[in-house]
């Protein structure tokens, strides 16, 4: 029978919303990864195993944000200059100095512990120096200028919640609050094939008929950027007895499989069948677009994560369901990357029923204009878009000056 139609979801039963494709992994896995404690310096990607609780203060004592003169509040006049003689001096890492007399001011520069009896400080620029002593305008807020002990993160409170990727500011925040050493997630280890009889690698030379693989390179790129130890599983045939021994031999050994192409209902499409071959298939149709049809399976008791064929439809599926996917595995918490509402310039029909991210350019005044070459093959769509528009199961039609939420496309690699 022709296929009319080029909805690629026109045949073949109900789809599985995204939502509960994430829930099903959610409910389905807990992490594989064990832990291990190493140096903070090297622990900049890597997944926090447990809260990371303050055993201190920070700033551990109140001190001074701001070179100036420390004060007490209670000793300035509220409505004209106050003329205070000063009283000690109190640079950063001194040791804390001795308590001011009433009535007086200390030197004080940023950083410094605040003396004794004092709880505010002028900065210099605001304040005149004379003979007998330092004039301070009225109108300063008790404690301006000062920084409390504990203010950033109080001893006790949870500084970062397991499950993090910590980032160059988390390792800044760790370091601190004293911390030297860090327990956290072993990496994940993940197979990556390719499939289909037209794929080569560079540099071979191309027959008629062949591509290059355009996604094992790119979701290697991804994984290694997630902290991944990859396995290359190499390209595999349109063929079902080497596509199963394959996926079962990679299975003994790594945390996650994932394949791409292969998926659909085609008779090339083999890796569905060897799924059912040599594991079990839990879903493998959901609605999303791009996407195609994507696939969760198991091989014996490891995950097999089956992406579209279509480089676009990969990358995208593999945001959408391997990320999550991933993240639980690792024992790191999934953080849907933020979306931000952008006005579209663009009409957009739709069917309901599934999810669509189209590829777009946001220009300087908010505006998002449509990719004008939307086929999941289209690699440049990728290059120099600036975003996915995110479109919900419901809607039908997204009109000009609608607002949609956009996720920045590098969100998707972080
Ligand atoms: P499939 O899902 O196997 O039917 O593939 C859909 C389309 O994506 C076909 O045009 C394939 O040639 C192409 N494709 C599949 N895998 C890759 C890959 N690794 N790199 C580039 N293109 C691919
Ligand atoms: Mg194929």
């Amino acid at each position: 029978m022709a296929q009319l139609s080029d909805d690629c979801f026109a045949f073949g039963g109900a789809l599985l919303p995204l939502d509960a494709a994430r829930a099903e992994i959610a409910a389905r896995y807990t992490p594989r990864t064990s832990t291990e404690t190493i140096p903070l310096r090297d622990a900049c990607g890597r997944i926090l195993a447990a809260d990371a609780v303050a055993a201190m203060n920070l700033p551990p004592l109140h001190n001074s944000a701001v070179d100036g003169y420390a004060l007490r509040h209670a000793d300035l006049a509220l409505d004209r200059p106050t003329l205070l003689p000063l009283f000690g001096r109190a640079a950063a890492g001194d040791a804390p100095a001795s308590a001011i007399p009433r009535g007086h001011a200390s030197r004080i520069f940023t950083g410094a512990i605040m003396p004794e009896g004092t709880d505010t400080v002028m900065m210099q620029e605001d304040c005149a120096v004379t003979e007998g002593g330092v004039l301070f305008q009225p109108g300063l807020k008790p404690g301006a200028n000062s920084r409390p002990a504990g203010e950033d993160v109080a001893r006790g409170a949870t500084a970062l919640h397991a499950g993090r990727r910590l980032s160059p500011a988390d390792i800044g925040l760790l370091s601190a609050l004293g911390t030297s050493t860090i327990t956290v997630r072993r990496p994940l280890r993940v197979t990556v094939f390719s499939t289909g009889n037209e794929l080569r690698d560079p540099p071979a030379p191309l027959a008629p008929g062949q591509v290059y693989d355009a996604n094992r390179a790119m979701l290697t790129a991804l994984l290694a950027r997630l902290g991944v130890i990859v396995t290359d599983g190499g390209i595999l045939p349109d063929q079902l007895p080497p596509t199963a021994a394959a996926l079962a031999a990679a299975a003994a050994t790594a945390d996650l499989l994932i394949t791409s192409g292969g998926v659909s209902t085609g008779e090339e499409d083999h890796v569905r069948a060897a799924i059912e071959s040599a594991g079990s298939l839990t879903f493998w149709r959901v609605g999303i677009k791009p996407g195609r049809p994507v696939a969760l399976a198991e091989i014996g008791t490891t995950p097999l994560l089956g992406l579209p064929g279509n480089p676009v439809a990969a990358l995208i599926t593999f945001a959408a369901l391997g990320r999550p996917l991933l993240d639980r595995l690792a024992g790191a918490r999934f953080v849907p990357p933020t979306r931000y509402p952008v006005r579209s310039g663009f009409t957009y029909r739709k069917k309901t029923g599934r999810r669509e991210y189209v590829r777009v350019q946001i220009d300087a005044d908010g505006t998002a204009t449509r990719y004008p070459k939307e086929g999941a093959g289209i690699l440049t769509s990728l290059t120099e878009s600036d975003a996915l528009m995110e479109l919900p199961e419901d809607m039908t039609l997204l009109a000009p000056g609608d607002f949609a939420p956009c996720t920045p496309l590098g969100l998707l690699f972080d």
